[in-house]
């Protein structure tokens, strides 16, 4: 039997050397019942051609993920697909991989269409889909607002056979008549209920309009309300639906715990916390974008190199922080919720609720910034009196009471979430320290190696 190899930075420790080990269950992104599936089953045995069996073993992929073994053969045999799967489960190679099998080699025309939510969603799906096809001739255009035309008129002179767009500025370049949609064979609507929660369906409806009849429509949606289902009806022929894991189950690898603390202490209780926590980068997420401004401005006097990502930076102050957090030059990430669903950032290795979310589903989708793709994950949750229905609403919402831990030596002042968790639990009574990955650890915060 084959025992993959640890491979730093992309979270695979170790898969068990026999399909029934506990350990791949373990590891929450393999079901029990689908151990034996995805045990034997290499990329080159799902139908794909050499260059992109290369350029997924370029990317470090040994394995499919269960989203993957599911849906490459549905879209290879040009099956409608609907994709519901927890967030980081692998679902961009899911779809890009038999579409660019299909595709083979650049026409010049385009032929499939990726729609997206936000900005940095279509660029990071972009590089995916460059990476996958790094061995072929397939050329991919990203199309998204708040940049100047130049670089991505260029992209499509040049002649995309992939383009991944945001619902704007691709109606917007429709409407000059630089992109076409009428060789559109492939199209992908990814995080729908995210295009319906930022009112973009119409304009979906729009593009989908300007499309051939005649192709072949993937959806991907954490959840599917009677909108999206709606939309399903009308724009996809007899969809087969995949559902990897429970629909609300938050990534199986992360430990969450709650921090109840009085409203006038929250920045300093963020503050000690990052003293004792032994991580490596941190996404801190706030309700406004005021909020997150103070909180950056907070994080920064505390000496530590923060950036920030909200809708109020310009496109060109996203990117910088993006990508500065990425290379490992931030240690922090302040952000709205604008960054909680399905941003794809490397080792994450926490992420503090520093406002509990007002939807349990952007509990769910913060949370899955860390524990992304078999790493674990730890999730902190500061909470205070007046977040008491949100929190109750989260913990109905994922089926799961979170646990509330006190910090050690911190100085807390008094509040009546301190009564609630004597009456439940006995807290605060027993003073316990920070859980980490890995053990309980309370010294210096660890800075991330350069
Ligand atoms: P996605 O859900 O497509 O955003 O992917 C989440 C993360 O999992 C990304 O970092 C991918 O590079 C990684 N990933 C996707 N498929 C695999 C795979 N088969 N093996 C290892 N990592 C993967």
């Amino acid at each position: 039997m084959v025992c993959a190899q640890s491979i730093e930075g992309l979270g695979i420790v170790g898969f068990p050397v026999s399909p029934s080990e506990k350990g791949a269950v373990s590891l929450g992104i393999v079901p029990r019942e689908e151990v034996w599936l995805l045990w034997p089953m290499p990329f080159s045995k799902l139908g794909l051609s050499h260059p992109l069996v290369e350029g997924v073993r370029a990317m470090g992929y040994i394995v499919p993920t269960p989203i993957q073994l599911r849906a490459i053969p549905l879209i290879l045999s040009l099956r409608d697909v609907i994709g519901s799967a927890q967030t980081g489960t692998g679902k961009t190679a899911a779809f890009a991989l038999p579409i660019l099998e299909h595709l083979k080699t650049t026409t010049g025309r385009t032929r499939a269409l990726v729609l997206e939510p936000t900005r940095e969603l279509a660029a990071q799906v972009e590089t995916a889909i460059r990476d996958f096809a790094r061995f072929t001739t397939m050329r991919v255009a990203v199309l998204y607002g708040g940049v100047g035309y130049g670089k991505q008129n260029d992209a499509l002179r040049a002649g995309a056979d992939i383009i991944v767009a945001t619902p704007g500025r691709l109606l917007d370049q429709l409407g000059r008549g630089t992109a076409r949609l009428d060789q559109v064979k492939f199209l992908v609507l990814d995080e729908a209920d995210r295009m319906l929660d930022m009112g973009f369906l119409p304009d979906v409806r729009r593009i989908v309009e300007r499309c051939p009849r005649e192709r072949h429509t993937s959806l991907f949606s954490a959840t599917i309300p009677p909108q999206i289902e709606t939309l399903i009806q009308w724009a996809m022929r007899n969809p087969e639906t995949i559902q990897i894991g429970a629909r609300r189950s938050p990534a199986e690898t992360v430990k969450h715990v709650v921090y109840p603390v009085a409203t006038d202490q929250k920045s300093a209780l963020l503050l000690a916390l990052l003293e004792q926590v032994h991580f490596d980068s941190v996404i801190v997420f706030c309700r406004t974008k005021h909020g997150a401004d103070r909180v950056a401005h907070t994080l920064k006097r505390g000496n530590h190199s923060v950036c920030v990502l909200h809708s109020n930076r310009t496109q060109r102050e996203r990117e910088q922080s993006l990508r500065g957090f990425r290379d490992g030059r931030y240690e922090l990430l302040v952000a709205t919720d604008i960054a909680a669903r399905g941003l794809d950032i490397q080792d994450v290795s926490h992420v503090v609720n520093y406002d509990v979310p007002q939807h349990p589903e952007d509990y769910v989708h913060r949370i899955g910034r860390t524990g992304r793709a078999q790493a674990t994950g730890d999730a902190f949750t500061i909470m205070v009196a007046e977040d008491r229905a949100h929190m109750a609403a989260i913990e109905r919402f994922i089926g799961q009471k979170i646990e509330r831990v006190k910090l050690d030596r911190f100085n807390y002042n008094y509040t009546s979430l301190f009564d609630d968790a004597r009456e439940n639990t006995g807290f605060p009574g027993k003073i316990k320290a920070v859980r980490l990955s890995g053990g309980y650890y309370c010294g210096p915060a660890r800075r991330r190696k350069r």
